[in-house]
């Protein structure tokens, strides 16, 4: 069962200051799930979340996630500069990137920040972009082929671009060390939105096995393992979520049988979870505004793909509540369309849903990790304001929404 952050007479209130579309946030929500992960991995001294910055960069989320001890995750020139100015430093930032551009390499050393190689590549062009080698590195590995579990194929890090291979690996490290590289780690992101707790258990054991031989071979300190993202959550209502708990006894389980008795005992594990920190943690609200009766059913609304990509471009599934009437029957059949020049800009097909008014809101749930984020400009369409359901109850925006001025800042006329 998926109930909106807030109530239909909340609505009512927010609407008065701020127009939908909008997203709004769950402070509550976000704090109690970063302290269950906490928790789960208490059992890991050197534990810590370094939040994905593309998921949700708004500084007020980075700002609670930080309070909750995570540090983050960037990949980009403008995410290291956003986590800068919320005030996050060096080991509290991890910069995960790939094809990277020389001045991204230069403001993560500026900041300190730990720096995940993608490629064996970059081990040259980073000491000449920045003219030497940080003391602590790690890599991302790509083992290729197929990733399984158990016999279900996750995914396919052979066709992935991302990070290098078994032997790669080995060289990369040898030179590292040779060059006067202190402490090592490694990184592996391998499936996606995953929901199944076994995912992390059978990545970390192979990373495990990895560090193993990398430290025998080399002799490297190996001072953590990054198991990255990829948790996922249940997007439909009656779907099984992740339980934490399990998926870190697992990790605990390979740790003590894998790096233990390797006398690797002290290695800490990291996470860059996205998904699974905000997503069920954020909704688009947006307006019925028109409804159309032609081969189907449709109703049209104020927000668009622009606001909320994944429909349109995965064909994901998003859940929706007709606010006000959550107990309602869902005896009609709807399109829930946006306003886009783009026949894929639907965020339900076929959905059975209450009957819809024109002016009723529409909650379109589990878009607090690549909602917003993701948003784009296309037939002009202007991104949507963010809002932050606060612990005490009260109502901030955290992010204003777009003006048509916005829009041609840019342009050279
Ligand atoms: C996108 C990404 C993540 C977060 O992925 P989720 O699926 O949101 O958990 C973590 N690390 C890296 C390097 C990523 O690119």
């Amino acid at each position: 069962m998926k109930t909106p952050i807030v109530t239909k007479a909340q609505l009512d209130e927010i609407v008065q200051r701020f127009p939908t579309p909008f997203h709004i946030y769950d402070e509550a929500g976000i704090r109690e799930n970063a302290r269950r992960l906490y928790k789960a991995f208490s059992w890991n001294p050197g534990f810590k979340e370094y939040f994905a910055v593309k998921a949700t960069p708004n500084p007020a989320i980075l700002q609670i996630l930080h309070e909750e001890g995570c540090g983050v995750d960037c990949s980009s020139l403008t995410e290291l500069m956003l986590s800068d100015r919320v005030g996050f430093k060096s080991d509290e930032i991890m910069f995960s990137s790939n094809a990277t551009p020389a001045e991204e390499f230069q403001m993560a050393a500026d900041l300190d920040a730990t720096i995940n190689l993608d490629d064996i590549t970059h081990i040259d062009f980073l000491e000449k972009t920045i003219g030497y080698l940080p003391k602590t590195i790690s890599c991302r590995y790509n083992p290729g082929g197929e990733f399984k579990i158990a016999n279900t194929i996750m995914d396919q890090p052979g066709n992935a671009k991302y990070g290098m291979t078994r032997p790669q690996m080995s060289e990369a490290f040898r030179i590292l060390r040779d060059k006067g590289v202190e402490e090592f780690g490694i990184h592996s992101f391998l499936a996606s939105n995953t929901l199944t707790n076994e995912y992390y258990p059978t990545l970390a054991a192979q990373l495990f096995q990895l560090a193993v031989e990398l430290h025998q071979e080399l002799g490297v300190h190996i001072g953590f393992i990054n198991l990255s993202g990829g948790i996922g959550i249940p997007y439909l209502p009656d779907q099984e979520g992740n339980d934490i708990n399990v998926i870190a006894e697992g990790v605990r389980k390979a740790y003590e049988a894998i790096l233990v008795p390797a006398g690797m005992g002290d290695v800490a594990i990291f996470t860059e979870l996205g998904r699974y920190m905000l997503a069920p943690y954020g909704q688009l609200v947006a307006t019925a505004i028109h409804e159309k009766h032609t081969y189907k059913e449709y109703i049209g609304l104020d927000a668009c793909a622009c606001n909320l990509m994944r429909p349109a471009m995965y064909g994901a599934y998003h859940h929706i509540t007709v606010s006000g009437k959550e107990d309602a029957v869902c005896d009609h059949m709807y399109d829930i369309t946006g306003s886009l020049c783009e026949n894929n800009d639907k965020f339900a097909i076929d959905r059975m849903l209450p009957k819809i008014d024109i002016g009723d809101y529409i909650v379109i749930h589990d878009t607090g990790a690549h909602g917003h984020s993701m948003g784009y400009n296309y037939n002009g369409k202007l991104r949507s304001a963010e809002l932050l359901l606060q612990t005490d109850g009260s109502v901030r925006m955290i992010r204003r929404a777009e003006t048509p001025e916005d829009y041609f800042a840019t342009l050279c006329f």
